[in-house]
């Protein structure tokens, strides 16, 4: 087939092929097949088409390599990171040539919990803007992923007339038929934004190896013990699992995806956090790492940390090292308390006692790692207020003793608030929480300087000493010593220098001391 379509961004392979028909007249669907793969066999699929190798070929510029068409052109990319790579390799082999639905097979979709789309979805809003940019819609794979119901500019997907898996098994039918103007979008849900950014996370990652299920399982069983979820070293807890996942989502959010069922002994979420015996779908990570992380995470941040994950390394740390488990939960619980002391600052931690922090590391690493990366907070959590109190109280006094020893000083730099905070020796934290500091607030904001006040104290300071040495106080001098000029000097530092000028020319002082001979 001449002039095969280029493919747009995040199009679908199923996509092109229908706006290829389109283009060449082909109204009949076995003569497409013919035309497109030269076979008339081959079975449409939306999510995971294989024949990938023959749409590779069409390009006469081979644009495309099958790789790129995979991880870019079809939903292979959301399943890759969690099936094991010999698999992953196999899947991607089965679709530059024929699987004959064994991807499906193989990446866990016909064994998922997850419902199956009914109906092929798009995003009304897209289709417009794409027609009026290329005169025509298309397909993208955006919006074929149950969990990611929304589009992040227009909110919720909607339901096209076509079946996800159509009966009319040979069939590619493009975009152009659903243009319906009138559809008003409903607005998209937080939950649904959520889930929709984490899934493009997935889209967007590049073709990696993935994970073995020893290294998942590792990572759910330190998340679990970076938690507190367990009882002893190797048992998990689950009812305080349970109670973590429920904090996040809710009942509705989790039946909607059929992952509700959660207090049988066998439910999805003991089993991840078990030995890995299987794969678990893209949902079921993140709604699982979601409830764990208590902060900013990304999907890629994590496959990177779970592919790096030594499990003969970790074997030999908890068994050889010689330390009973007693010792190692102790050291733990250790830590635990060092980081709630220091408002999960790793850094004062360890410097409140660096051979604690060094004994982890040597005899239990991964655990330290995994509960570090996973309770670092990169700003003070709000809530512990009796702390902050405190804190203020400290930092005012601290404050206070530093401006009476100063009072006499008319020396030091501009004292700014922050020129303040660094004399107090107060953390970089301080700056960034003022308005739980209310006692530090409004003593900065009575004792900092502004340039106006700076620029009088500096020519103060010049007066008092020249007038006590009994030396000229000519208005360029004293602002030649201020290291000041008309120029630089703010109006309000100008105005205490005239009215100072204009006393000392009234009271004659500068001729007195002129005329004594001491300039
Ligand atoms: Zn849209």
């Amino acid at each position: 087939m001449f002039n095969f379509p280029m493919l747009y961004e995040d199009e679908l392979i199923y996509s092109v092929v229908a706006r290829a028909g389109i283009r060449a007249g082909i109204t009949s669907p076995k003569q497409l097949l013919n035309e497109v793969f030269g076979n008339r066999k081959v079975v449409s699929t939306f999510d995971l088409p294989n024949q990938l190798a023959y749409i590779r070929n069409l390009y006469q510029k081979r644009q495309y390599s099958t790789e790129s068409l995979i991880y870019s052109h079809t939903l292979f990319s959301i399943y890759a990171p969690f099936i094991p790579e010999d698999r992953r390799a196999q899947c991607m082999t089965w679709m530059k040539k024929e699987s004959q639905g064994s991807v499906h097979l193989a990446v866990g979709l016909n064994a998922s919990r997850l419902p199956a789309l009914n109906k092929v979805r798009y995003c009304p809003a897209c289709f417009k803007i794409q027609s009026e940019r290329l005169g025509e819609p298309y397909w993208s794979r955006l919006w074929q992923i149950q969990g990611a119901n929304c589009c992040l500019k227009h909110g919720i997907l909607v339901d096209s007339e076509l079946d996800f898996r159509p009966s009319a098994r040979h069939a590619y039918v493009s975009a152009d038929f659903e243009s319906n103007n009138a559809i008003v979008q409903l607005p998209a849900s937080e939950t649904d934004l959520f889930i929709t950014n984490k899934v493009l996370e997935l889209l967007k990652l590049p073709p990696c190896s993935s994970p073995s299920y020893e290294q998942w399982s590792l990572f759910y069983k330190n998340l679990a013990l970076s938690a507190n979820c367990n009882r002893g070293l190797s048992h998990i807890n689950f009812d305080s699992i349970l109670n973590k996942l429920l904090d996040r989502w809710s009942l509705s959010t989790l039946r909607q995806f059929n992952l509700h069922d959660l207090d049988a002994d066998n439910s999805w979420l003991h089993s991840i956090f078990r030995k890995h015996r299987k794969s678990f779908s893209y949902l079921e990570h993140l709604i699982a790492i979601e409830a764990f992380i208590g902060r900013h995470w990304s999907f890629k941040e994590i496959i990177t940390h779970v592919s790096g994950l030594n499990i003969k390394k970790e074997d030999e740390i908890l068994k050889p090292s010689g330390k009973s488990p007693s010792d190692i939960q102790f050291q733990r619980n250790q830590w635990q308390n060092l980081l709630i002391e220091f408002q999960k600052s790793i850094k004062q931690a360890r410097q409140k006692d660096g051979g604690l922090y060094a004994w982890l590391y040597r005899h239990d690493k991964t655990w330290l790692i995994s509960y570090n990366r996973s309770h670092h907070s990169t700003h003070i959590a709000n809530g512990i207020k009796h702390d902050w109190a405190k804190r203020d109280r400290l930092y005012v006094r601290q404050l206070l003793n530093i401006k009476n020893t100063l009072i006499w000083d008319l020396d030091s730099p501009r004292r700014s608030s922050n020129w303040w905070l660094n004399q107090a020796k107060t953390s970089s934290t301080v700056e960034k929480n003022l308005e739980t500091l209310p006692l530090v607030s409004s003593f900065l904001a009575r004792y900092s300087e502004n340039v106006n006040d700076y620029q009088i104290r500096r020519l103060t300071r010049v007066y008092i000493s020249r007038i006590s040495q009994g030396i000229s106080l000519s208005s360029w001098i004293i602002l030649r010593e201020a290291g000041l000029s008309e120029q630089r000097l703010t109006e309000e530092a100008s105005r205490f220098h005239g009215s100072i000028s204009h006393l000392i020319e009234k009271e004659n002082w500068n001729f007195k001391y002129e005329n004594n001979g001491l300039t």
